[in-house]
């Protein structure tokens, strides 16, 4: 490298001829940088309660400090850092923020990060069993862990996706979604992918049919059932159900037994979304909640939501062994060559080169255990529990949808401002950041308490904020 503080003589390769590796760093600085990292995210961590939990800047300001012409020479590396931290990673929603209540928090743990960084450190890949039998080896070890965890029955297979859009989208692919006149259903209340995944694989509007939910947000069974014989009826072939293991608007979960029992008689497909969700089935009240996962043909599950990893982390398991690579596998001589005990995990999944996403989950496994992490999901559930509670004692504010894993809906009785801009103006400042969701054509204000990091206080004065907000004073 020429210039700057990283000028160091050109490494020697063993012939003794100076390699050009105008990209290589000396040890030591790469050390001294890699060890400020460690530093920048630890203080992010310790003081992030201090700082904004989201926070937007101008694009103007933002190209201003990131933009400009291509840089042709060498900078100085600390400078760059420090441009990155302090204006790049700071306009950002810190999902990891302990008043981070908006969409889904990503309430990442110090164990999935350490792992991250080691996969990148490495540039571990995961893609085939010669290219990397010990990542691999870690990716169907922890697909197993959840496998177990998550209730479903031996012999599940599973991969690791970028989160659970493409986890959704696998599982449509792997049923059959796409074929016509192959039709599938799901509720209102469904995940946006879902529908998103289907349009991109060809599935015409008429066979993706969305129904309306019942008065808790559930699929209603009833429908369901109507829906499929008229579909019947009219010719095409009902091929796929979505049930959502925790929407993401309001946490509420399908009624999985009576779903699958339809599935069951006629001949469906039963997909379980538990992308936000399925993770709280760790415990004792979130498998109550969720009930059986393992009726489920296939589930996706974010482990970047609530198991408590850096994004991106998401996972499809999918009941039938062998499905997963009918449907991915690289090599159309595939299914007719000698397979053996080796797993190339490209086989199971649209990506080829893909990195070691497990790592980080394994670490999280291995230093806390299962039990811990499930502590931690457990406070999560409790968490929207008290802001229920809190709420439910003031008659100042109505639970339009109670506690469901994580999650709790709520509006004023009355206010001059509408629910958007409440919730607009209590992230404004940082302090909390939340979003509101939209029910039956109604927006209303929305907190998801998965970082086990919120304290009660945390909740108690976000909504004490919000209450002033609304005008209560
Ligand atoms: C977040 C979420 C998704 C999408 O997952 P990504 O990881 O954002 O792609 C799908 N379904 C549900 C229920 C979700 O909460």
């Amino acid at each position: 490298m020429e210039g700057g503080e990283l000028d160091e003589p050109a490494a020697q390769g063993a012939d003794g001829v100076p390699g050009d590796d105008s990209l290589g760093m000396d040890p030591e600085a790469f050390r001294r940088l890699g060890y400020r990292i460690v530093d920048e995210v630890v203080t992010h961590y310790a003081t992030s309660r201090a700082r904004p939990a989201v926070r937007t800047v101008g694009r103007e300001d933002l190209l201003n400090a990131l933009g400009g012409p291509v840089p042709l020479d060498p900078g100085s590396p600390d400078e760059a850092l420090s441009t990155l931290v302090g204006v790049a990673l700071d306009a950002m929603q810190h999902g990891d923020h302990p008043r981070y209540f908006a969409r889904v928090p990503g309430p990442s743990s110090f164990a999935g990060v350490l792992g991250d960084w080691l996969g990148s450190g490495f540039n571990a890949i995961a893609a085939s069993w010669a290219g990397g039998s010990g990542t691999t080896t870690v990716e169907i070890v922890v697909l197993e862990w959840l496998r177990t965890l998550l209730g479903l029955p031996e012999g599940t297979e599973g991969v690791f996706t970028s989160g659970g859009s493409l986890a959704n989208l696998q599982a449509l692919l792997v049923a059959g979604a796409q074929h016509r006149p192959a039709v599938t259903y799901m509720s209102d209340q469904a995940h946006a992918s879902l529908a998103k995944g289907l349009r991109s694989i060809g599935a015409a509007p008429e066979m993706i049919r969305i129904l309306p939910s019942d008065d808790r947000f559930r699929l209603s069974v009833d429908s369901l059932a109507r829906a499929i014989s008229e579909d019947r009826r009219a010719g095409r072939e009902p091929r796929v159900v979505v049930a959502s293991a925790g929407t993401t608007n309001t946490g509420a979960t399908d009624p999985l037994g009576p779903i699958a029992e339809i599935c069951r008689s006629q001949d469906l497909w039963l997909h379980v979304d538990g992308a936000y969700g399925a993770s709280a089935a760790l415990t004792e009240s979130g498998r109550r909640a969720i009930g059986d996962l393992g009726l489920a043909d296939s589930l996706a599950v974010d482990p970047h939501k609530w198991l408590f990893q850096p994004y991106d982390a998401g996972c499809l398991l999918v009941r039938r062994p062998g499905l997963l690579e009918a449907a991915f596998n690289l090599d159309s001589e595939y299914l007719t060559s000698a397979h053996g005990e080796d797993v190339d995990l490209r086989d199971r999944t649209l990506e080829l080169t893909r990195r070691a996403r497990a790592l980080k989950l394994w670490l999280t496994f291995r230093v806390h255990g299962a039990a811990e992490i499930s502590r931690a999901i457990e406070r999560g559930i409790r968490l929207a529990e008290l802001a229920e509670d809190e709420l439910r004692r003031d008659d100042f504010w109505s639970v339009v949808t109670p506690a469901q894993l994580g999650v709790v809906t709520f509006a004023p009785r009355r206010s001059s401002r509408s629910n958007v801009e409440i919730a607009e103006l209590a992230s404004e400042d940082g302090h909390a950041a939340l979003t509101c969701t939209r029910l039956r054509d109604r927006d209303v204000l929305r907190l998801c308490t998965i970082n086990p990091r919120t304290s009660d206080d945390d909740v108690r004065s976000t909504l004490a904020r919000l209450k002033s907000l609304a005008g209560a004073d």
